[in-house]
């Protein structure tokens, strides 16, 4: 199952103990209906959690007894849809609505206190919410149809939480976050708490995979840089000891010839360590640069007298 269906099961797992919550949450579901008017009130969901959640919460706010629909086909939607415009009527009112506004605007009068307003962001992430797997993307939304009602959620959340962004996509509009760091916190604020957890491991473990991933990266181009050096150093000691030989060097590039040559594999550093004065990694790389350019002189020298 998907990541937003486990966010889904444990915000309709929560227990709503306070009334005024309880309110908020069942208000937060009609906003985030497909259709929210005197004549027609509908939720569609894909998971029976939702729609059964939604009938529970309709019963005790309200006083409405409504049964969702199961789907015609399988993955198809389950509904909860009121017809009748006297539940329209009475679910509009309990949320201090005519069904005449112009707009659909939140009615913060809904709201008793602070904790109501993660109770009314969980029943709306329910009805309209989805969130991408954090193993894939980090992506949250709610899709919202009426652009001044998005207006407002983006004011409330920025109030509580941080202030999503709004897009326009066909069917409306829709308020996101892209950031891990604010995902869990508004994970976390609608109590989807071990939700918000596992986004938090899955972020880790990425970030631990990238960070392992760099070095990697890194270590393998330094290496192959390393040995390329260290292939140019022995063609070069090679070269002066087929065309001449080591004591046409200077004593102290004599010894870090020797010691390149008896040790193809020690990098830098260690070389400039077996020194007997020792040296430095940019020490023996100078020391060795230098035999590199007398080989090269060489070679150019022996050219030259057999052309
Ligand atoms: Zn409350």
């Amino acid at each position: 199952m998907s990541f937003a269906y486990d966010v889904k099961k444990e915000l309709c797992k929560v227990p709503e103990e306070k009334s005024c919550c309880l309110l908020s949450e069942c208000y937060g579901f009609v906003l985030g209906c497909r259709s929210f008017s005197k004549s027609e009130i509908v939720l569609q969901s894909e998971h029976e959690e939702v729609a059964r959640r939604f009938c529970w919460l309709l019963k005790e706010v309200c006083g409405i007894t409504v049964r969702p629909l199961a789907p015609a086909r399988s993955g198809g939607f389950y509904t909860v849809r009121l017809r009748e415009s006297f539940n329209c009527l009475t679910i509009l009112g309990a949320f201090g609505y005519s069904g005449d506004e112009p707009f659909l605007r939140i009615n913060r009068a809904n709201f008793e206190d602070d904790c109501c307003i993660g109770a009314f962001l969980r029943g709306m992430f329910c009805a309209c919410g989805s969130v991408t797997d954090p193993n894939r993307d980090y992506h949250f939304e709610f899709s919202v149809g009426k652009y001044h009602l998005a207006q407002d959620v983006t004011a409330l959340m920025g109030e509580y939480l941080s202030r999503p962004k709004i897009t326009t996509r066909k069917s409306g509009y829709v308020v996101y976050h892209k950031e891990s760091e604010k995902i869990e916190d508004i994970l976390t604020y609608m109590q989807a708490v071990s939700s918000s957890m596992a986004l938090m491991e899955i972020k880790i473990l990425k970030d631990l995979r990238n960070k392992i991933n760099r070095a990697t990266n890194c270590e393998t181009a330094n290496l192959g840089k390393s040995l390329e050096a260290g292939r140019r150093h022995l063609d070069a000691i090679a070269t002066i000891e087929s065309l001449a030989s080591l004591d046409m060097l200077s004593a102290e590039l004599k010894e870090i010839a020797v010691l390149r040559r008896d040790n193809p594999e020690a990098s830098l550093s260690e070389l400039g360590g077996m020194l007997e004065s020792p040296l430095s990694r940019s020490g023996a790389n100078h020391r060795l640069s230098k035999i590199v350019d007398i080989a090269n002189k060489l070679k150019l020298q022996k050219e030259q007298e057999n052309s």
